[in-house]
């Protein structure tokens, strides 16, 4: 028996003005999620705690079964990995800013105007090898960027350049103790090349024409190291691969050992070809045991307030879930999110999240549609952490607790 975990980002929703009063997984036409929950079995699951809003890291982590409470390292490390940059446990990582220094070096914008434009021509360069250090730096979203250390007797034991308001200088890069004196020292390094390639770069020297805040010196803070997560295949004695366009999931699931199986072409947005990640994971399952999926664009268009867009969304997945029916007696399925972000709130929430599981000869319950309403009526009430347990019992690939 194999397991396919699909995970729709921000699933979880609440009651739509747009929608006549409805949720969009209510709302949504889902012939084929409703075949699989008159089948199977629906209800709720709690990402972490009651209460507790998690972020895609944390919930990720958990529903992994790593407590991410021991291995969720701060948003240095997650950030950095959200940027698509390849990180290995152990790296130190930190948030970083473009920023613009005036000719005195004092911070005048820690946002560098808010750019936008050409951020990845500016961070090129940025990467380079300091004493056997590589830095390694990769822009984000606007202004912001991830620096990570890579190296011998590297650690966080070291202060923030970051003055965290406009018109201070950068705050002096310090040792906290003994342990931290390399890294302050690559650090510093790094600072003062970074301000000679900046200033004289071509993307730079262009907006000084056109009057635009430079980018030329990098701020960062809220360092982390990268945990170290125990190789997910030695801990549950399976195979596993993952599915995931969205650089921070595919960052976790990398570094718990997973192997990637994400076609090429899938984006983490609501164009997506979810067609695609469904059938690479099916195919994928011919070669491994376990298989989590990640679709993002449910979580987006609830970011941007869109139920609609989410019920269409919802939709277009569950069309996509038609290529698991035929295959779904040699199969534990389970689809859920990895936490709520409703479109009346635009932010993740900590409502629990729709859950349906559905394998071979399993108890129904009697439910014909997963949506927030109908799930009370549902047999599951899980936590994150018990959800690997859950999966690979039903695929009869746990061990017997006791005799
Ligand atoms: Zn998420
Ligand atoms: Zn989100």
């Amino acid at each position: 028996m194999k397991v396919l975990l699909v995970i729709a980002d921000g699933l979880g929703d609440r009651p739509a003005k747009s929608l006549g009063g409805r949720t969009p997984l209510e709302a949504a036409n889902t012939g084929n999620l409703d075949l699989l929950a008159r089948e199977g079995m629906v209800g709720f699951i709690d990402p972490i705690r009651p209460g507790i809003i998690p972020g895609s890291d944390t919930s990720h982590l958990n529903y992994l079964g790593y407590n991410p409470e021991k291995y969720y390292t701060g948003r240095g490390p997650f950030e950095a990995m959200g940027t698509g940059l390849k990180l290995r446990g152990g790296d130190v990582a930190f948030r970083a800013n473009f920023a613009t220094v005036d000719e005195r070096g004092i911070v005048v914008d820690r946002r560098a105007g808010r750019i936008r434009e050409r951020t990845a021509e500016l961070a090129a360069p940025l990467n380079m090898k300091i004493e056997d250090v590589d830095i390694m730096f990769r822009e984000g979203t606007e202004h912001r960027a991830a620096l990570v250390l890579r190296g011998p007797g590297i650690n966080t034991e070291v202060t923030d350049n970051d003055p965290h308001s406009d018109n201070l200088p950068p705050r002096e890069i310090k040792a906290l103790d003994r342990s931290g004196e390399k890294t302050a020292r690559i650090l510093r390094e790094f600072y003062s090349r970074s301000l000679d390639i900046l200033r004289n770069h071509p993307v730079n020297r262009e907006r000084r024409e056109k009057g635009l805040r430079e980018a030329n010196a990098i701020l960062f803070r809220g360092g982390g190291v990268v945990p170290v997560l125990p190789d997910f295949n030695e801990k549950y004695r399976i195979k596993g691969g993952y599915v995931a366009a969205v650089a921070l999931v595919s960052g976790i699931c990398r570094l718990a050992g997973l192997n990637d199986f994400t076609p090429p072409g899938v984006t983490g947005s609501t164009d997506t070809n979810v067609q695609a990640k469904i059938k690479a994971a099916l195919d994928a399952l011919k070669q491994v045991d376990f298989v989590v999926v990640n679709i993002k664009g449910t979580d987006i268009a609830g970011h941007d307030g869109d139920a609609k867009a989410k019920k269409d969304f919802i939709e277009k997945i569950d069309d996509a879930l038609e290529s698991v029916l035929p295959q779904r007696d040699d199969l534990v399925f389970c689809f859920t999110g990895d936490h709520s972000t409703p479109a009346s709130v635009k932010e993740h929430t900590s409502d629990p999240v729709p859950i349906l599981l559905r394998f071979p000869g399993c108890r129904r319950d009697g439910i014909n549609h997963l949506d927030e309403i109908t799930c009370r009526n549902g047999s599951l009430r899980l936590k994150g952490e018990n959800l690997m347990d859950v999966l690979l019992s039903s695929a009869n690939l746990s061990q017997k607790y006791g005799a």
